[in-house]
């Protein structure tokens, strides 16, 4: 829809680049935003939907693209770590990749891990948290390996949830129960604004801001209405995101 590309989130800390989700052109919109992509330290997958990883193989390709030019001024030769909770997806991108331009041999480390419940990433003052969901439900009732995840993420007293895409939004209550979260990102393609703001309102005093990603028909139809709706469920202060959007948090 037109101002509304696919799922991706930018986090920019320090010297470093974080993606959590990576639709298409995820690194065209960071690099119209000024981001220098050759500081992406880790790209975090919620799920391997084709409008949260599409942008990928086009992001690493752009990295090394990047490295290879000489003239790219302050060039560091940083690992980039890909977390996914779906390996055979990374390793069939990963073998698309072999196929493109000079067999995506790489002048850096590139490394993939699996997603897994609890702490998966801890460096440089960032910390990442992930919760599995039901939006891709476990293969089998007694499996453990999850598919999809909603994500936590704190640097020094800032932090922010990403909810992914969830099978219920209640789901990720356990990311904001018994603290402050300076802004929670809730998909609305699978949820309606009066269903999650009712959610909402009940964690009133842990949530800083309440946004919407991912929207669905009745948002991108009648945005101002919605918006009112919303807003008539809870009295958090909540946005509906577009692209190219930033939030400045104070750590
Ligand atoms: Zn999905
Ligand atoms: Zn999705």
């Amino acid at each position: 829809m037109p101002d509304n590309l696919h799922t991706s989130l930018l986090l920019e800390a320090g010297d470093y680049l974080y993606f959590f989700d990576a639709g298409e052109s995820c690194s065209r919109t960071a690099h119209l935003l000024g981001h220098d992509l050759t500081r992406v330290r880790a790209v975090f997958l919620s799920h391997a939907h084709m409008d949260h990883v599409g942008g990928l193989p086009n992001l690493l390709w752009t990295v090394r693209k990047l490295h290879g030019l000489s003239s790219h001024p302050g060039l560091v030769r940083q690992p980039v770590s890909v977390y996914t909770p779906n390996m055979a997806s990374w390793q069939a991108m990963n073998e698309f990749l072999t196929h493109t331009e000079g067999n995506f041999s790489l002048d850096f480390d590139l490394a993939a891990f699996p997603v897994t419940p609890g702490a998966i990433f801890e460096e440089n003052g960032i910390s990442v948290q992930a919760l599995p969901n039901r939006h891709i439900p476990p293969e089998t009732t007694v499996s453990r390996v999850f598919r999809s995840y909603s994500f936590r993420v704190e640097s020094g007293s800032a932090s922010f949830v990403f909810s992914g895409d969830v099978a219920d939004v209640s789901e990720i209550a356990p990311l904001i129960l018994h603290r402050h979260t300076d802004l929670v990102l809730v998909e609305t393609g699978h949820h309606g604004v009066r269903e999650v703001c009712a959610w909402a309102e009940r964690y009133r005093d842990n949530i800083g801001r309440l946004g919407f990603v991912h929207h669905g028909r009745a948002i991108l139809n009648d945005p101002d209405g919605q918006l009112a709706l919303a807003r008539e469920y809870t009295n958090i202060p909540v946005f509906f995101a577009h692209d190219q959007q930033c939030f400045d948090f104070v750590t």
